[in-house]
Formats: C-alpha cells, structure tokens, sequence
C-alpha cells in the first residue's frame, strides 16, 4: 500500500512537475460560518448594528448613515452554550505567525483580540479577530499557526458602554496592511496627551481591505487569485506627490511599486501615490525632481469624485466649493506613512 502512494505520489511530480498539483488558496473563513458564498446568505453571515440591517456588519462606510468606517466583517455566531453565549472556534484564517495578543478587554473596543501576521506573495498581510471569549492559552506572540487552526473562542468582549448582546455574539475579523514599524514614536510625538495601549497594533497602524471581497475574489478566480493584484485593483479615491524617496511600506509593500525609467535614471525625489477610499496605498510611482511641480511636502493630484460620493467616511480629503484638498486625516495618514 506505501508503496502504492509512493508511487501515485512520484505520478503526480512527474506530471505536474515541481509545482504543488493543489495550490491552496491563501485565505479561509475565520469560523464554521461559510453562508458568505451561499446565495442569499449574508443574513446567516453577517450581523448588523443595533436595529440595523445586515450590510452594518460588513466593510466600509456602513455606520451612521455612511459617515462611519467599519474596519472588518462581524460574523454571526453558530453555535452557542446552555445560557446562550457564543462557543464557535475562531480560526486562523491563512498559515502565519502570531504577531500580537491582548488579553485586557477593558482597554480596547475590540476586547480581547489576536492578530496573525501572514506573508503570501511578498506582501505582509494581517489579520485580527476580535470580541473573544477566550483566545487559546498556550497561545503567544510569535507561535506559528496554521490555516485552519483554533486560536481562540468567540465571544463579545469589548469595552464599549452598550457592549455587545447574546444575540448579536460575533467575531470582528480584519485583513490589514501594516502602515509603520515607527509607529508608536510617531503616535508619542504626534498625540502626546493621548494613551497608546497597543503599540504598533493601535487601529490607526492598521489599515483594512474588505475580506468579503477578498474571500469572493478566491473563491471566484480560484488558483488564478492573486493577491498583489487583488490590492492593485482597488478603487482610487485620490492621488498625492510626497516629496519623500524612502518610507517603510515602500519595502514592506514593494510589489505595489511601479517602474519609472525617467526616477531611475535621474534619481527618485519623491512618489506618486494612488489611495483607496480607506487610505490603503495600492500604487505608488517613483518620481524625478524633473517631474515634480511645486514645492509643498504633499500635493494632492487627483480625486475620483464618485468613489468619495460613494465612500466618504474616512474624510481623507475634502472639498470646498469646487477645490478639493487634504483633509486633517489625509494630512496625518500622509505623515504617519512617510514617517
Ligand atoms: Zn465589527
């Protein structure tokens, strides 16, 4: 019989060669809660805000009638003990690394949380998973985990004064780019008065992809899914000239530059940089100082009208009469990203 699935095995290698004959995809579902790709099923997936509908619980500009962003998905529990509180397992939604864990409820809105940092084709991508009960104890910094693999215990922890209700019992779940390894120094020089419990893992360091998109891309493109582009295809929101040639994402997210001949010839002043409705970086061009009009630390150069009609809520930019230009967020995600 060994012998046997040796044998299919060195079938398999001889016919597909040295590449893997079932490429995994990258991402899973973080629980047993799959009704995302049923039709129909976002009720069964998602759970709304207080008296609102479903789309509440998704990504984007969905809280106070679009004015407020909501960073991640809340999926709906689907199992729960004999007094009602939530028991699915969260899942770690990719092969990764622990990268950081708070067990102190009272001091984050997210409650007690985890967060995986996952590293698929170059980019550095991470996930959180909020509200636990009870992330699994011999859980650490720095542990390896597996797709697929418990890592914690949903619940509705959180320290909000509403809280959470049993039956609105969920797990928050977030795929981030990481903006700053500097960040804490950047958040003490910037908000001095202001309390950082997290350190590199505060919210603003962390900037959200839509993972519904994400997990209906995979399931849609299958083996062809690929996440460097997933992220290249992001919608633009607005476009700004930095005068500044070296900043941490440009390594940690180097697949997202673009070639320029003119920067490489004469040198690099500066990057022209493309900004999705959430302030996520997708494109960024290396420019000459011959290119380069003007002298300001930021130019904004372009904005996608619809797209801000459509997703406003992180008021990165705004516009007065017909002049459209940087708003303190968009100043302060610009100052934080080159920083
Ligand atoms: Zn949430």
């Amino acid at each position: 019989m060994a012998g046997q699935i040796l044998a299919l095995a060195a079938l398999f290698v001889f016919a597909f060669g040295t590449q893997s004959p079932c490429h995994a995809q990258p991402f899973s579902f973080p629980t047993a809660n799959h009704a995302l790709f049923e039709k129909g099923g976002e009720e069964r997936f998602f759970v709304g805000t207080v008296g609102k509908s479903w789309e509440s619980g998704t990504f984007g500009c969905v809280r106070s009638d679009g004015w407020q962003m909501h960073e991640g998905l809340d999926i709906r529990c689907l199992q729960r003990d004999k007094h009602g509180e939530p028991t699915d397992p969260v899942l770690a939604t990719a092969d990764g690394v622990v990268a950081y864990i708070n067990k102190r409820p009272s001091l984050s809105n997210y409650g007690n949380y985890v967060v995986v940092r996952h590293r698929i084709e170059g980019i550095d991508i991470y996930s959180l998973y909020a509200h636990l009960h009870e992330i699994r104890p011999d859980l650490k910094a720095g542990q390896p985990v597996k797709a697929g693999e418990t890592i914690a215990v949903m619940g509705r922890t959180a320290n909000t004064h509403e809280g959470i209700s049993k039956d609105r019992a969920h797990v928050h779940f977030e795929l981030n780019l990481f903006v700053n390894e500097r960040f804490a120094s950047w958040y003490r020089k910037s908000f001095p008065d202001q309390r950082n419990d997290h350190g590199d893992w505060n919210g603003q360091n962390l900037l959200g992809l839509d993972p519904r998109l994400l997990l209906l891309a995979e399931r849609a493109q299958g083996d062809k899914f690929n996440l460097v582009n997933f992220i290249r295809g992001q919608t633009e929101l607005f476009r700004v000239l930095v005068r500044k040639a070296d900043f941490p994402w440009l390594k940690r997210y180097g697949a997202l530059v673009r070639a320029n001949p003119r920067a490489e010839k004469e040198g690099t002043a500066g990057y022209e940089i493309a900004f999705n409705f959430n302030g996520v970086a997708f494109e960024l061009v290396p420019r000459a100082a011959s290119e380069i009009k003007g002298k300001s630390k930021y130019q904004l150069l372009s904005v996608n009208d619809a797209e801000h009609q459509k997703n406003p809520c992180r008021r990165l930019v705004s516009k007065t009469g017909s002049h459209w230009e940087l708003a303190s967020h968009g100043v302060e995600l610009l100052d934080l990203l080159t920083y």
